[in-house]
């Protein structure tokens, strides 16, 4: 049994989450391919580093300071590096390629992408597993559509020499050479993609909510989950606006079979929706 487990930004958003997602990994030797997004909000109030990084992304093509937020998203990286004790580890080159590229020739997509990079990053090496970068397995077409042949092909060579890895959500790389994004929420589509391509037995979704709910929960109160879903209803509610999983997310699964298994972080015991 093998299993790909993505894990939304909520719970990702900090150094405590980052534990409870180790020891979900670590309690089920069949979870071998994670998926993480970036930091999400650790409160109602909180920004998604996502969402910072689109932001400073605007600011570099305005042609204004960037310093102030780049340092605000480098903080919050450093406060999970420093809140896992990860020693002789650092993010630090990498902000610096970063801000350089918003300096000279910003692009959104790249820019927007690592949130997921950056994260995966600090998942492979808390977690001492292979880091696999998306940009060098998931392909896009012309079109901005995925290319799933060279994908599954590439993809699928190099989770056949790596047991084990993390893979970051949310992009790859387009047909221009050039980092792409799927859109908001697209680490889902990533763990999908990764499940079909390793060939694994579940899809393991992992967010803050025990699985998909009979009404949204920020509008009707505690809604109980839903047991089983067929992916026909559970896409058809995912494109009506029942955001717990992107609508693309279904396909790649769907095609070969595998089950999706939607769970919580925070409530790990909850057998969640399949
Ligand atoms: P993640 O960051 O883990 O990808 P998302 O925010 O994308 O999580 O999706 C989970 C959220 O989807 C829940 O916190 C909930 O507010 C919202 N949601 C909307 N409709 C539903 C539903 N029917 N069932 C479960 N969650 C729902
Ligand atoms: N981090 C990206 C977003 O905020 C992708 C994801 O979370 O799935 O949209
Ligand atoms: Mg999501």
């Amino acid at each position: 049994m093998r299993k790909v487990v993505k894990f939304g930004g909520s719970s990702l958003a900090s150094a405590e989450q980052f534990k409870k997602v180790e020891a979900i990994i670590r309690a089920d030797e069949a979870r071998v391919y994670v998926v993480p997004s970036a930091p999400g909000k650790r409160n109602s109030k909180d920004t998604k580093v996502t969402d910072m990084l689109l932001h400073v992304y605007a600011t570099a093509c305005d042609g204004k300071d960037i310093t102030a937020e780049m340092e605000a998203i480098k903080a919050r990286y450093n406060e999970i590096i420093e809140g896992l004790g990860l020693k002789n580890f650092s993010l630090d080159a990498d902000f610096e390629e970063i801000a350089n590229s918003l300096k000279t020739e910003p692009e959104k997509d790249y820019t927007a992408s690592r949130g997921e990079y950056l994260n995966g990053k600090i998942m492979a090496a808390y977690l001492d597993i292979p880091f696999i970068d998306a940009k060098d397995v998931i392909f896009f077409n012309e079109d901005g559509k995925l290319n799933t042949y060279k994908t599954q092909r590439m993809l699928g060579a190099k989770l056949a020499e790596n047991p084990r890895a993390v893979v970051p959500g949310f992009y790859g790389m387009g047909k221009n050479g050039k980092v792409k994004t799927f859109s908001r929420g697209g680490s889902d589509v990533t763990g999908s993609i990764v499940a079909q391509a390793g060939r694994v037995d579940v899809y393991e979704n992992w967010t803050d909510v025990s699985g998909f709910l009979t009404a949204d929960p920020r509008i009707i109160p505690n809604p109980k989950p839903i047991k089983y879903i067929t992916y026909r209803e559970l896409r058809e509610l995912s494109y009506m606006g029942a955001s717990v999983l992107h609508e693309d997310a279904i396909f790649p699964v769907r095609q070969v079979g595998i089950p999706i298994n939607i769970r919580n972080t925070n409530i790990p015991t909850d057998e969640g929706t399949w």
